[in-house]
């Protein structure tokens, strides 16, 4: 068996032995790029070269690239522990053009790659393409031979990318991977695309177009290609497994759960070890990466991964803080790609064991007056707004997390309700505020900010800019 660790080496060889200059991931906070929450694309280091701004290092690259999508326009957390293919923390292999070949060669690399260098079988592949890029259709056709019904023309904005509403855009083909029609889902395009069967491995981008602020489109002088696949999708594939969570690096981490709380991965139970084993990734390489838990911005992304992962351990009957005697796992699997982890695993196991020993104290209160607060309630059911700001407010519970907890029962969240909430208290506080005269009192100073940041989150999401489509 092919291992992660040996697939992630193996694109950049291939792609570094055809003279691109091999980039290190950047880290997880973008640098130079406010919009943006997390790094959540190969190309994000790279937007500034894209843009002309910067030059590139050299006229082609190939990284591993570490991402978070965990919100924002990308925000894959609510489908950790459901689907097969998605997590919070992920690698994307890439390789980048930076005017230098386009998509003839694009298109060869990636198909000799996978079918010659991988061995992958072809009949198991579909390509996509924007269904008026005649030039891509015609491309795949020719280098790989695919039969012309699974060369599929889409039409929605899965298939053209943008960088944001103005700026370098263009279309693009991804490629997929049928598991076997054992597992549920359909092709690309067709209504039961979202299923797991057909898995999109990786997405290859022709930027090709500048688009300017009254909406029209030039021909950029010197067309570019971004690309990104997956790391943990592409090793399911070669190591004959459907699911990402069943992949070597998945495993060991699921099993260092399974032993520690000595539940094993199966029936009801899985979702809570995959939930576990997803966010100890993202967790640890936010904070090796600089991030720690806060009630703002990108820390307060952080804290509701941890404290998701903590309820889940709660779940699973961990009686003791489990989040930081699972990083040395973490270290073992991915220390030697990633060295920032091991520097950095000393703080890990500090912030994780203080965060969980914290929060431990109000989680069992809160999921008692969840429960009573839900005992009422059926499937289709939903929690009043003002109960999950209570959760939120007094137990720590992030929004999301009382999703989470409900989310087996069928039961929703009135949304409105618990933001009508947030915003009252929000009132009371600046009236209270201005009560106070005019020595601001300290402590209802940092409360307000707290609060004020922690909500802005939401606002500041909705005009991050874009990674790849
Ligand atoms: P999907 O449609 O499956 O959500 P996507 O179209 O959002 O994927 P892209 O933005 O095109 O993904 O990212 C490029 C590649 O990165 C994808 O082809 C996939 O292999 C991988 N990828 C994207 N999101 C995730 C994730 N949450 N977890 C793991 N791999 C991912
Ligand atoms: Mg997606
Ligand atoms: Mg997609
Ligand atoms: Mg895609």
């Amino acid at each position: 068996m092919t291992s992660t660790n040996d697939i992630r080496r193996s694109f950049i060889d291939y792609f570094a032995g055809h003279g691109h200059a091999t980039v290190p991931s950047a880290p997880l906070v973008p640098y130079n790029d406010p919009t943006l929450m997390f790094v959540n694309a190969g190309m994000v280091p790279f937007k500034n070269v894209f843009t002309g701004l910067e030059t590139p290092p050299g006229p082609t690259a190939v990284s591993s690239q570490k991402c978070v999508r965990a919100g924002g326009k990308h925000n894959d957390l609510d489908n950790v522990g459901y689907t097969a293919r998605h997590h919070t923390f992920f690698e994307m292999l890439g390789n980048f053009s930076f005017g230098d070949y386009f998509k003839e060669q694009a298109i060869e690399h990636a198909w000799t790659l996978l079918t010659k260098e991988w061995g992958l079988p072809a009949e198991r592949l579909t390509a996509t393409v924007y269904h008026t890029d005649d030039e891509a259709y015609d491309l795949w056709r020719r280098i790989s031979g695919l039969p012309e019904d699974r060369i599929i023309r889409i039409a929605t904005s899965d298939n053209f990318w943008s960088m944001g509403e103005t700026g370098p855009c263009g279309p693009c083909s991804e490629v997929f991977y049928d598991h076997g029609d054992h597992i549920p889902g359909g092709p690309p395009g067709s209504p039961d695309e979202d299923g797991d069967r057909f898995i999109e491995i990786w997405n290859l981008v022709f930027m090709q177009f500048e688009q300017s602020a009254d909406g029209t489109r030039a021909d950029l002088p010197k067309p570019s290609i971004d690309t990104g696949m997956g790391l943990e999708r592409i090793a399911a594939v070669m190591q004959g497994v459907h699911d990402n969570y069943d992949t070597d690096t998945f495993r060991e981490l699921i099993a260092a759960s399974e032993s520690l709380t000595g539940v094993a991965a199966e029936g009801d139970r899985r979702a809570s070890h995959r939930v576990i084993a997803d966010h100890l990734r993202s967790s640890g390489f936010l904070m090796a990466d600089g991030v720690l838990p806060s009630n703002e911005g990108r820390g307060y992304v952080l804290r509701r991964i941890m404290r998701r992962a903590m309820r889940h351990a709660h779940l699973l009957g961990a009686q003791e803080p489990l989040m930081h005697r699972l990083v040395p796992a973490l270290v073992t699997e991915m220390g030697q790609a990633y060295p920032e982890l091991q520097r950095g695993q000393a703080l890990i196991e500090e912030v994780l064991q203080r965060e969980e020993t914290q929060f431990r104290r109000t989680l069992e209160k809160g999921l008692r007056l969840l429960d009573e607060e839900t005992a009422g309630l059926g499937e289709g059911g939903e929690l009043a707004g003002e109960t999950a700001f209570k959760l939120y407010d007094t137990y720590g519970f992030p929004y999301d997390l009382t999703e989470d907890a409900l989310r087996a029962r069928g039961i929703g969240v009135d949304r409105e309700g618990f933001e009508a909430a947030m915003e009252r208290q929000k009132a009371a506080a600046r009236a209270a505020w201005k009560g106070s005269g005019e020595a601001a009192d300290g402590e209802l100073w940092f409360d307000i900010a707290e609060r004020e940041g922690s909500t802005e989150f939401t606002g500041y999401s909705a005009t991050e800019g874009e990674g790849q489509v």
